[in-house]
Formats: C-alpha cells, sequence, structure tokens
C-alpha cells in the first residue's frame, strides 16, 4: 500500500502519522504560557510566535522551556539531515542556503520545527533538528530543485527521521 506520489517508506511508521513527540505532551502548558529562553508563547493549544498582543499576554503567564529549547538543551535532535555527493562541493553556499530559507518558512507556522545544528564538511552537510518535519521538508526542496536522490527512514521505536539527500 503506497500513497499515490509519495516518497519511499521505510520502517513500518506511517509518515503522515509520526509517534508522538514525548517532547510535547498532551495538554501539559497552560494558555498564556511562554517560552523564558525563546519567547515563543503557548496560545490556542500550541506554541506559536507574537502575533497581536499575544507576545505581551503571553508574558504575564507561566515562564516555561519549550519543547525545541529543551531538546537543544538537550542535545537531542528528533531530526537528522544529510546532505552529500559530489554536488555539495560545487554548490555547497547554494544548499546551505535551501535549507535555512526552508527552516525559515516552517519555523515561522511551526515555532517548534527548528534547526539544532548544521554541519559542513566538502562534500557533505550534516543538519539537526528539533522535529521530525523539517528534515523532509528540506529534502524535498533539494529534490524539487535538484532532483537527486531522497532516502526517508522514520524510527522503529522513537519519534525520530533520518533524511538523506545525496548528488
Ligand atoms: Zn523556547
Amino acid at each position: 500500500m503506497t500513497a499515490p506520489g509519495r516518497f519511499t517508506r521505510y520502517g513500518a511508521r506511517v509518515f503522515d502519522d509520526p509517534r508522538h513527540d514525548p517532547y510535547e505532551p498532551r495538554g501539559k502548558y497552560a494558555e498564556g504560557t511562554h517560552c523564558a529562553s525563546c519567547g515563543v508563547g503557548y496560545r490556542d493549544g500550541r506554541w506559536q510566535w507574537g502575533g497581536a498582543g499575544s507576545a505581551r499576554a503571553g508574558s504575564g503567564g507561566a515562564a516555561e522551556t519549550c519543547p525545541a529549547c529543551r531538546r537543544v538543551r538537550d542535545h537531542l535532535p528528533a531530526g537528522y539531515l544529510t546532505i552529500e555527493g559530489p554536488y555539495v562541493a560545487t554548490h555547497r553556499a547554494e544548499l546551505v542556503q535551501l535549507v535555512h530559507h526552508q527552516a525559515e518558512q516552517e519555523n515561522t507556522e511551526h515555532p517548534m520545527h527548528r534547526i539544532m545544528r548544521l554541519d559542513e564538511s566538502p562534500e557533505r552537510i550534516e543538519v539537526t533538528t528539533t522535529d521530525v518535519h523539517l528534515p523532509r521538508r528540506i529534502g524535498e526542496a533539494l529534490r524539487r530543485a535538484y532532483d537527486g536522490d531522497l532516502a526517508i527512514a522514520f524510527g522503529a521505536d522513537a519519534y525520530e527521521v533520518r533524511v538523506n539527500w545525496r548528488r
């Protein structure tokens, strides 16, 4: 059984229904909570960047450390993206730019989806993220822009994804 026009799936996890993030237990945060580290606010049941009056309203609520900041603090990524191959050597700056651009777009809507680290070497760029969605987004953007080979593997027993793009 394969969804039309999607990517290769590995393991038993269905992409659109990944294991729930253990760093974000449902119902844990009170409305108006804000992250003391990055300033994101918890409103309408989700983490959101400030909008009309919300950042200030949020500052009146409880202060916590949001799941993304906790992952950064714990050095525990949920997503791993590897970009590799000869193409990287000649187009590294361009590829890094795409990674950052996609991450910024994603983060605007999903504040918990962030890059943790980005390490560059001559034929390889390694990115870790706080979530399992951002690596897929970047991988698909790479494939759209540059073709290449994309592989996506979900952890069988963990909230984790490994994405590899190679060209
Ligand atoms: Zn935070």
